[in-house]
């Protein structure tokens, strides 16, 4: 048996899904119960009347090649917050697994894990080294214990930083066959250029599927002969300004895919989404991308700048996302000038060991500038 049918719920490897009605393109539909007439004033491509395509295909082709990886490794979510959710729902037994987490991080994988019952395991990042990965106390709290899932956020919100590549591996690699390690990478276009690069080639892919759609995915595929147990979470929500179409996508082995498949509703995108989502990863839009990314950078380390210059700032943490994490003599009153002045930062303050925290996002420099007038 395979390590993923080990690791499974077993009632969830047993389940038979939802059947729904078939989808083939071409054909009259007089299977689902829909209306066979448009409501009028339905503009849309497909007609609202009908269900969308599940696992739309267009759409996996489309995110297949952003993410440079074949069609069978990915899963369309409605958002990457749905996929740690379907990741506990398929891998983890209420009261009897459970889920690592390292915090300070985003809190949805603890919510996810404790709405389905799992435990959670807390193995801190290392403060003092910048909120690095606790290697080897990570991997011994994950040894011969119920985690079944790692999940681990590069760069790691709220804090930033990524997480070293190579310790990433080394996590994946002694829990091989034992635990899935997913990287949460839903700021990863925000970090440099060659930290993508190594963690893009990185991203696990097989090599035994047939729809890939360029010879540049085929080179990338074969560049990565393993199929470690890793998978990777990415979103449109952050860099690629989407974050009201709730897209993300799930990327791992085909059977990990096949698992969790299982678990998502099969209508989960809806029709509206599908279709602005695929107008809008068009070649215009991957090429003004990086355009804006290089703004948010560039803000970013001005912003840095500016905030550490701030009397009221003991500290600016270094940053790959599109926020920073500033520490405050009195965040307290920090949080009432902004809000005083209609703008919005979040309060980090309930994290572990950021008692004195704010996160900002980068904005506009006209908005960047007016929330430093606030504090000045
Ligand atoms: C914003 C964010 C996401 C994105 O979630 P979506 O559901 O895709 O919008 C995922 N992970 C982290 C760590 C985030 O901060």
């Amino acid at each position: 048996m395979s390590w993923v049918r080990r690791l499974a719920r077993p009632d969830i490897l047993a389940l038979e899904p939802y059947e729904y009605a078939t989808w083939r393109e071409g054909f009259t539909r007089l299977n689902a119960n829909e209306l066979p007439w448009r409501a009028s004033g339905d503009e849309s491509d497909a007609g609202l009347n009908r269900y969308p395509e599940p696992q739309a295909r267009a759409l996996i082709e489309r995110l297949a090649h952003l993410y440079r990886v074949s069609a069978g490794t990915l899963l369309i979510c409605r958002g990457s917050d749905e996929a740690i959710d379907l990741l506990v729902r398929a891998f983890c037994r209420a009261g009897e697994d459970a889920v690592a987490v390292c915090p300070p991080t985003f809190g949805m994988y603890a919510v996810a894990a404790r709405i389905q019952g799992a435990r959670v395991i807390e193995v801190p990042l290392l403060a003092k080294k910048g909120f690095a990965l606790d290697t080897s106390t990570l991997v011994e709290r994950c040894t011969g214990g119920p985690v079944k899932l790692v999940f681990l956020c590069s760069p790691n919100n709220p804090t930033g930083n990524l997480l070293d590549a190579s310790a990433i591996l080394e996590v994946a690699d002694a829990l091989a066959g034992r635990a899935l390690v997913v990287v949460d990478q839903a700021y990863i276009e925000f970090a440099s250029d060659t930290a993508v690069d190594a963690l893009l080639t990185r991203t696990p892919v097989l090599t035994a599927e047939s729809a890939l759609t360029s010879t540049e995915i085929k080179d990338t595929l074969l560049r990565v002969p393993r199929a470690p147990n890793l998978a990777i979470l990415r979103t449109l929500s952050k860099a690629h300004g989407l974050a009201g179409a709730r897209l993300g996508t799930l990327v791992a082995r085909p059977d990990v895919i096949e698992l969790v498949r299982k678990v998502i509703p099969p209508y989960a995108v809806p029709q509206v989404i599908l279709e602005a989502v695929i107008a809008l990863l068009s070649p215009l839009h991957l090429r003004t991308l990086p355009r804006r990314i290089a703004q948010v950078r560039a803000e970013r380390t001005r912003m840095q700048q500016a905030l550490a210059a701030l009397p009221g700032v003991t500290g600016v943490l270094p940053s790959d996302a599109n926020f920073l994490l500033a520490r405050f003599t009195d965040p307290a009153q920090a949080l009432e000038r902004a809000s005083a002045a209609r703008l919005l930062v979040r309060d980090a303050r309930s994290y572990p060991g950021l008692q004195d925290a704010l996160r900002i996002t980068i904005g506009t420099p006209e908005q960047n500038d007016m929330l430093l007038r606030t504090w000045i």
